[in-house]
């Protein structure tokens, strides 16, 4: 990349508070309503806000004068940050510790007992290092699917100057649990979610945002799930929850709820299906399920590393068809020991 100066101001330095900036020379991708592509496209930037953007040419005409740095970016593409909606920050200092496992063992016997034990300051180091490798790869926008300590990744979130929606890891029944977290009642996890909603939602300039969260049906009274549904109404947020991971979890929904298929179909029947659910995952569904899921209007995060080494994948193709909204996570580090967005799936 090479910085030219400038008619009007210094060439060098950071883009600090008063500063301006034109980004030249781009293949530039808006992602706006219009889907516009420049091939020799320019961006004029004062502070954080993109103030122009259109062909090189006519930005340095516009707006060189005013530019304390000049950017030749060399026909490198420019685009938006990219949005990873599933991943677990308390897990990013998990690498290698779960691997060639399958699911059960991988929850139970691996990472439950690695997150229980975590302090705060693991899981601020945690999220720290977690958000330096999202940013690595292009993202800037996160979705949390259920970490340790709330307050300290909304620290480090702060800091790393990134946007998320964080969720406590939520559970209050079911097998495996350590024992710190089998003595949690519904009203303990309810509770801490409100005192957490209102200490941090829209922290950081309204970066962050805190949503609720059910780690997984197998670990969630009725209960807990109807009450998280209605608190996420009242508080006008969203839900994450992992969805239909493994054909085991079904068998168990279908064993315990009395319904004839699983996960999807019993939060149908409990009307927990409603346009603010972010369902991770979502690999075992029938096509009735589809549709149930497309009429609530869910969102789908579809993490192709954690199909690929342990879930199977999900009928992405026919979600899409059935106008799901469907995006990409990473999951968290050990489901598949890095946490870029970028390469490995595009
Ligand atoms: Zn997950």
């Amino acid at each position: 990349m090479e910085t030219n100066s400038s008619g009007g101001g210094s060439s060098s330095g950071s883009l600090g508070s008063s500063s301006t900036m034109i980004l030249h020379n781009a293949v530039i991708v808006t992602m706006d309503k219009e889907s516009r592509v420049f091939r020799n496209g320019g961006v004029f930037v004062v502070q954080d806000r993109i103030k122009a953007i259109g062909q090189s040419a006519d930005i340095l005409q516009q707006f060189s004068q005013m530019a304390d740095q000049i950017i030749d970016l060399q026909s490198q593409i420019l685009l938006p940050g990219f949005v990873n909606t599933h991943v677990h920050t308390s897990q990013q200092l998990a690498k290698g510790i779960a691997d060639d496992v399958d699911l059960m063992t991988w929850l139970h016997d691996r990472i439950w007992p690695y997150e229980s034990n975590m302090t705060e300051e693991d899981s601020y180091i945690s999220t720290l290092l977690c958000g330096i490798e999202l940013i690595h790869s292009g993202v800037t926008c996160f979705a949390e699917a259920g970490g340790q300590h709330v307050s300290e990744m909304a620290k480090a979130v702060e800091l790393l100057g990134l946007r998320a929606c964080l969720v406590q890891s939520t559970m209050d029944c079911g097998e495996g649990l350590p024992a710190s977290w089998a003595v949690r009642t519904t009203d303990d996890c309810i509770q801490s979610q409100k005192e957490l909603y209102a200490k941090h939602h829209h922290a950081a300039d309204g970066r962050i945002r805190i949503w609720f969260g059910i780690r997984q049906i197998m670990n969630a009274t009725d209960r807990l799930l109807l009450e998280t549904r209605d608190m996420a109404r009242e508080f006008k947020t969203g839900i994450h929850m992992h969805v239909a991971e493994i054909p085991y979890e079904n068998q168990v929904v279908m064993d315990t709820r009395k319904v004839d298929h699983g996960t999807v179909t019993f939060l149908d029947k409990i009307e927990f299906l409603q346009n603010n659910l972010l369902s991770a995952h979502t690999v075992w569904v029938n096509h009735t399920e589809i549709g149930l899921l497309s009429r609530a209007g869910v969102k789908v995060s579809h993490c192709p590393a954690s199909a690929m080494r342990m879930l199977g994948f999900a009928p992405i193709k026919e979600m899409l068809h059935a106008d799901i909204c469907v995006s990409l996570g990473t999951d968290g580090a050990p489901s598949n020991n890095r946490m870029s967005i970028g390469p490995f799936y595009f």
